[in-house]
């Protein structure tokens, strides 16, 4: 084991981009048993990411970059970079510094020891709003409570895995990709590490509230039978109680031959089943939908072209 690459997803991440490559070279400079390669995917950026990373990586044949066509979503743009990382240790990090790359000498420790995926699970979130820290409890406790899977709480996709767990990864092949899930359940010996996480180095969030919405259907689809449970909860629910309905009117008709007063409930129920239906439908076609794409077989993402990365694509 010789050769250590980092694998960091950018997205419109002009302002930090210099600052993260700095941190790496500290580093690279400090471990001389270890090759580097620093292997940045730019996630379609529209600012002058793709123009910086050039400028480096023409000075410095450890930083690759592999830029894609257009934006495919951090978990898509990960993906890439897995797929092309040469290393014998693969780190995946966050470009924007919130997970500090210092955390390689625990990594490479857990590593040594035999672990083959090494988590680091966030014990703070430092700078974060509210809001972001909100959502993301409510997201990891549904999941913790739906999901078949044992997915680590505050876990995001920062963490190192060896060779033969990046050539596993790579043959997932499902269009919605939930990397946490994926190396949460593909097995091999598996250890966890802490540490505080950083408030974003500069610039903003790229993850606007709909990619949050998107990421956490992802994870619930792909990883928990939930929803179709839920399904069958309510349906047996809903036909349980129009029997008992069904019974009260009987006996309201033939022992006390009261008429049954009808509009409200019926009015009532009519829509009550028709909006469960309707979202039932809704469920099921999120699933059809994820078929459909899975038929299509179109590719993840596009490449545009690369550099410094010797693998053909
Ligand atoms: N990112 C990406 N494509 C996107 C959105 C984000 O490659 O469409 C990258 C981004 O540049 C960063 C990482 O994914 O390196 C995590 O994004 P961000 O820091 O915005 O998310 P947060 O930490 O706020 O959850
Ligand atoms: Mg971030």
């Amino acid at each position: 084991m010789n050769k250590v690459s980092f694998i960091a997803p950018c997205y419109n991440e002009e302002l930090v981009i210099e600052e993260f490559y700095t941190r790496l070279c500290q580093i690279a400079n400090s471990y001389n048993q270890y090759e580097f390669q620093f292997l940045i995917v730019n996630d379609g950026s529209l600012d002058d990411s793709a123009k910086i990373l050039d400028r480096l990586a023409k000075e410095d044949c450890r930083l690759a970059v592999l830029h894609l066509a257009a934006n495919v979503g951090h978990q898509n743009a990960l993906f890439a970079g897995i797929e092309m990382a040469t290393g014998d240790i693969n780190i995946t990090i966050d470009i924007d510094l919130q997970d500090p790359p210092e955390l390689i000498d625990k990594f490479i420790a857990k590593i040594e020891q035999g672990f083959d995926i090494v988590h680091a699970q966030r014990l703070t979130r430092k700078n974060e709003t509210f809001f972001k820290k909100f959502s993301a409890k409510v997201f990891y406790r549904f999941l913790s409570i739906t999901s078949t899977a044992e997915l680590i709480e505050d876990c995001g996709d920062f963490r190192a895995f060896t060779k033969i767990v990046r050539e596993s990864i790579i043959k997932y092949r499902e269009k919605h990709k939930y990397l946490r899930g994926i190396f949460a359940t593909i097995g091999f010996s598996q250890s966890i590490i802490k540490y505080e996480r950083d408030g974003r180095h500069s610039g903003q969030t790229k993850y606007n509230l709909k990619k949050m919405l998107s990421l956490a259907s992802d994870a619930t689809l792909n990883f928990s039978r939930f929803p179709i449970k839920l399904m069958f909860i309510v349906s047996t629910l809903m036909w349980s109680l129009s029997l008992l309905y069904l019974a009260k009117a009987m006996i309201s008709k033939f022992m006390f031959d009261t008429t049954v007063d009808g509009w409200t409930s019926i009015i009532f129920f009519q829509v009550f089943f028709s909006g469960v239906l309707l979202f039932f439908i809704a469920l099921i076609g999120s699933y059809v939908g994820r078929i459909y794409e899975q038929g299509q077989a179109r590719p993840d993402y596009i490449v545009h072209y690369t550099k410094n990365l010797k693998k053909d694509i």
